[in-house]
Formats: C-alpha cells, sequence, structure tokens
C-alpha cells in the first residue's frame, strides 16, 4: 500500500472538461488531462483493502490496488504491466467504462471512490508516450488457423490473446475499418479514433491479419469459413436495432440513432460518399431514449448545431444516490447527467411517444407524447399506464430513435446450425463460449446481449482461453482471476 493516510488526507479529483461553448465546436475529446503529481495523489487514496471490492466489480479482475500502488509509486512502467496483465485495451476503458470498479470500491460507503477510471487512462497513455506498448508476436506458431467475425472490442481481446498463442489469427470484419462500435458509434468526442487505430498497428504488426469490407454470411459463407479454420469465434455485436411501430414512423427525419452516430463517424473520419445526410443542423432535434446511445446522439446533435435538443426516457426519473434497495458493492440503477446531457439538453422522463406528424411532403415536423406511469400488481411484471388528460404536440424536424438494441442477427447461426437463446443471442455457456456447434465460438454482445466495452474484452479474453484449448488441449492464457501479481 501506498500512503496509509492518504484517504484521509486527501480528496477525490478527476479530469476536467472544456467549457460547453468551447468543446461543442469541434468532434475532439475534450477533457483537460491531469498533473502527474494530482494522479499519483489519487493512486494514494486506494487501501489496499484486504478484500479488495473493486476486484469484484470490474468485469475483468483488474488488479486495481496494485497499479494504484504502483501509480502513487511512480512506477508507471510496473503499473502499465499490471494494467495490461488483465486488460488488453486500458486506453479504451479508461475513457469510455462507466467503472463499476468504482461503485464497488470500499472506500466509496462513506467517502467518494478512488478515481480508478481516471488512473488507468493515464496509466496506458503514459505507456504509449514512453513506448512501452510495443509489439511482442509469438516466438513459434501452432499451425492453426482461427477465424475472428467482428472487429469491436470483444473480437480484438480474442484475437490478441489467441494470436499470443501462436495462432494465426485473421479478423473479418464488414466495416471499412475494425473497431466495431467504437469505431461507428462512440463518437470522437468520447473517444477520438486515432486511439484505435495505434493499437491496430500494434495487432498487425504481432501477425493479426485484417479483413475489412468482408461480410460473413454474404461475401462469404459461414460454413465455407468453417472449412478453412481450424476454430472460429464470432464477435459480431448485437446489432438488430430496436424500432418504435407507432404511426409516422416512416417520416422522412425519424430515424435510427446509429444510422446518425455512424454516419456522423465516417463525416469526421474524412468520408465523402455518405449517401442521403442526415444533420441535426438548425433544427429541433428529440432523442427517444435515455441511454448511452442517447447521450451521444445529444453531444452530437450540438456540434452539429442543433437549435434545440430533448430527450426522452420512459422510465421515471432514477435519484442521484444509490438507492436504498441496491446497496454497496451493487451497481446502482440512479440518474446518471452525462457531459453531453449537460451540453444543453431538456430531459423529461415518465414520457412516451405515441405518434409522429408529418407534413404533405412526408418530412417530420412534430411528435405527440403522453406521460405515462408503471403499475404494480402483486405477482406481475409492472404495467404502463398513460396517464389521461397528458397529450403533448411537440415541434421537431429530427427524431432520433435510441431504444437499444433486440439482440444478434442470425444469418451466420442458420448458416452454421447455431442456437439461438430466448433473447435472440447466439446461445453458448458462460463457462467456455463454446456453441452447439465444435470448434465455433461466441463472445461480447453477440452472446450476452447489448453491454459494455469491458464486458467485450472480458469475453473475448475468456473465450481464447477455451478456443486454445479445444485446439491444444491446454492452454496457458490466463482467465479472470489468474493474474495474482507479485505486490511492487
Ligand atoms: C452509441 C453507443 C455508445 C456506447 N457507449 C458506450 C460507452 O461509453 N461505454 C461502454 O462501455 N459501452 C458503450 N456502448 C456499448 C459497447 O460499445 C458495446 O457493448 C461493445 O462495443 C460490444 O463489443 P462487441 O465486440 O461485442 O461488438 P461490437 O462493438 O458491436 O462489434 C461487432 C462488430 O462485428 C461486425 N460484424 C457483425 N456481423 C458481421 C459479419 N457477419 N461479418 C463481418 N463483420 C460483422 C460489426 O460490423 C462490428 O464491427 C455503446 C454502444 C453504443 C451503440
Ligand atoms: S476497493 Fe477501493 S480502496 Fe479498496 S483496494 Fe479497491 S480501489 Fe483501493
Amino acid at each position: 500500500m501506498g500512503k496509509i493516510t492518504g484517504f484521509l488526507e486527501i480528496d477525490r479529483k478527476v479530469e476536467s472538461y472544456a467549457p460547453v461553448e468551447e468543446r461543442i465546436k469541434n468532434f475532439r475529446e475534450f477533457t483537460l488531462p491531469m498533473e502527474e503529481k494530482d494522479v499519483k495523489d489519487q493512486g494514494a487514496r486506494c487501501m489496499d483493502c484486504g478484500i479488495p471490492f473493486c476486484h469484484s466489480g470490474c468485469p475483468l479482475g483488474n488488479l486495481i490496488p496494485d497499479f494504484n500502488d504502483a501509480v502513487y509509486r511512480g512506477k508507471w512502467e510496473k503499473a502499465s504491466e499490471i494494467l495490461h496483465s488483465t486488460n488488453n485495451f486500458p486506453e479504451f476503458t479508461g475513457r469510455l467504462c462507466p467503472a463499476p470498479c468504482e461503485e464497488a470500491c470500499v472506500l466509496g460507503i462513506n467517502e467518494d471512490p478512488v478515481t480508478i477510471e481516471n488512473i488507468e487512462k493515464n496509466i496506458a497513455e503514459t505507456a504509449f508516450k514512453k513506448g512501452w506498448i510495443t509489439a511482442k508476436p509469438p516466438l513459434e506458431r501452432t499451425g492453426k488457423k482461427v477465424a475472428v467475425v467482428g472487429s469491436g472490442p470483444a473480437g480484438l481481446a480474442a484475437a490478441q490473446q489467441l494470436n499470443r498463442a501462436g495462432h494465426q489469427v485473421t479478423v473479418f470484419e464488414r466495416d471499412e475499418k475494425p473497431g466495431g462500435l467504437l469505431r461507428y458509434g462512440i463518437p470522437d468526442f468520447k473517444m477520438e479514433k486515432h486511439v484505435i487505430d495505434r493499437r491496430l498497428e500494434v495487432l498487425k504488426e504481432e501477425g493479426i491479419e485484417f479483413k475489412c469490407g468482408v461480410h460473413v454470411g454474404k461475401d462469404i459463407k459461414a460454413d465455407a469459413l468453417k472449412n478453412d479454420f481450424d476454430a472460429i469465434v464470432l464477435t459480431g455485436g448485437a446489432t438488430v436495432r430496436r424500432k418504435l411501430p407507432i404511426e409516422g414512423a416512416d417520416l422522412k427525419g425519424v430515424v435510427q440513432a446509429m444510422d446518425f452516430l455512424g454516419q456522423n463517424n465516417r463525416r469526421v473520419d474524412g468520408i465523402k460518399d455518405l449517401g442521403e445526410e442526415i444533420l441535426a443542423t438548425d433544427k429541433d432535434v428529440v432523442v427517444i431514449g435515455g441511454g448511452d446511445t442517447g447521450s451521444d446522439c445529444i453531444g452530437t446533435s450540438f456540434r452539429q448545431g442543433a437549435k434545440s435538443v430533448s430527450n426522452f426516457e420512459i422510465m421515471p426519473m432514477g435519484t442521484p444516490d444509490r438507492p436504498k434497495d441496491q446497496p454497496w458493492p451493487f451497481w446502482p440503477m440512479r440518474l446518471r447527467t452525462s457531459s453531453s446531457h449537460k451540453e444543453g439538453a431538456e430531459r423529461f422522463f415518465s414520457i412516451s411517444t405515441k405518434k409522429f406528424i408529418g407534413d404533405e411532403k412526408g418530412n417530420l415536423k412534430g411528435l405527440i407524447t403522453s406521460e405515462v406511469e408503471w403499475v404494480t400488481v402483486p405477482g406481475q411484471r409492472p404495467q404502463l399506464k398513460e396517464v389521461e388528460g397528458t397529450e403533448k404536440e411537440w415541434k421537431c424536424e429530427l427524431a432520433l430513435l435510441a431504444l437499444g438494441f433486440t439482440g444478434s442477427e442470425n444469418t451466420i447461426a442458420e448458416q452454421l446450425g447455431l442456437e439461438m437463446d430466448n433473447r435472440t443471442n447466439i446461445k453458448a455457456s458462460e463457462i467456455d463460449y463454446k456453441t452447439n456447434v465444435p470448434g465455433i465460438f461466441v463472445a461480447g454482445d453477440q452472446r450476452r446481449g447489448q453491454s459494455l466495452i469491458v464486458w467485450a474484452i472480458s469475453e473475448g479474453r475468456q473465450a481464447a482461453h477455451h478456443v486454445d484449448k479445444y485446439l491444444m488441449g491446454e492452454s496457458a492464457l490466463p482467465l479472470k482471476g489468474d493474474g495474482d501479481l507479485p505486490r511492487v
């Protein structure tokens, strides 16, 4: 442990943000880096708990007190080694993770938790700056070939682990560039795409082959892939978007959030041929859906110059503090206010959209909502009930549907004869990630449904261990909880 009295003397400090009026002028990241001394002080707040609950909160089992201590002592290279022993891409999670580890931090019981995520980002950025992150190709090749389908965080993590084990890995991606939702979902203002590119360079140098613009199931039949590879890892994400089947849903101006976000990220990347442009410029925008995707639509709309942005959420407003029935160290369902919300969006809760209204040319010009309440009948699931007399018409030229995803596409599953689960994800056990077809594994959102980057990396790593074991009879690739390193 670093400073025994650190948590008593030092207050929590996190990165600050550029002012709203500055940051909405462009799509760049807007966090202001912390001084090295401040990051080390934050590491000193860690109590090195006998039972570090932060570990259990982290889906990767990151060795948090160990790297906190190393940072406090200024041993940055050691900290990077510890962090990379459980997380292939801390520069992604250090920017984007909702940090379940911080919700589980023991200090959080009666103080502000340790700023674990910021420390993680600073370790990763220091390591890149100092040149410690270099390609480490395997010393020997096994002669086995593995196909990874999908290059989001799950696919990239599985690919790097399997390549480390000496297998020849090819990643197939239907988009123009690798990265999955990191590249064509999450806006640049949350993570600039050079952060993905610099990591991809390392992966390529280690010997992983990327085949982009290849849609498995269409351009190559999935069963053909089976003949060419010794094992396949499916990491195609949960890409089927939830619809809003109400009157007017086909009007011009009612748009799926992923079409809007994907197009904007491509525009920021300098791609010119984007088809019909979807822009929030000078429009009254309504974002329907109060999650991460909705929040990203808000920030993107402001940067495109929207006249106003309103955000609708069908659930009631949460409390900013942890609800009593969700005690520490569990992940609490509470009101979360993102940096995008703070850029000027008006938020409305317990509201349901009933109808879109168009003009004579079929363009969206407004929508109608009503307030709703959730009625609980003992023994039944809560029922949604409209509150009478609360109908309201809103002016709106762009409605963005950020309603989440219902599961995985099923083309590959059909071609390979894979079973789906009752939530329309590809079925595989959380223990070994095996599908019902030998040699085919599934990980990330395509297995667990819409989730988080940290879970995708975790599943990619875990699945890689089991693929390696399937191919070689045993595996030295680490599983979660294996990484008990000696203390610094
Ligand atoms: C807008 C948005 C914002 C988000 N923000 C956050 C956040 O801030 N923090 C966080 O932790 N999580 C966030 N998430 C969730 C997170 O991005 C996902 O949980 C994570 O990316 C899932 O990783 P994955 O590798 O399983 O799949 P994905 O990232 O979805 O990648 C799947 C890839 O597979 C490719 N693919 C699919 N089928 C095929 C095929 N047949 N052939 C070839 N390629 C194929 C797709 O093109 C895609 O590139 C966000 C999600 C969205 C939509
Ligand atoms: S729970 Fe919090 S204080 Fe305890 S070891 Fe983990 S980060 Fe440090």
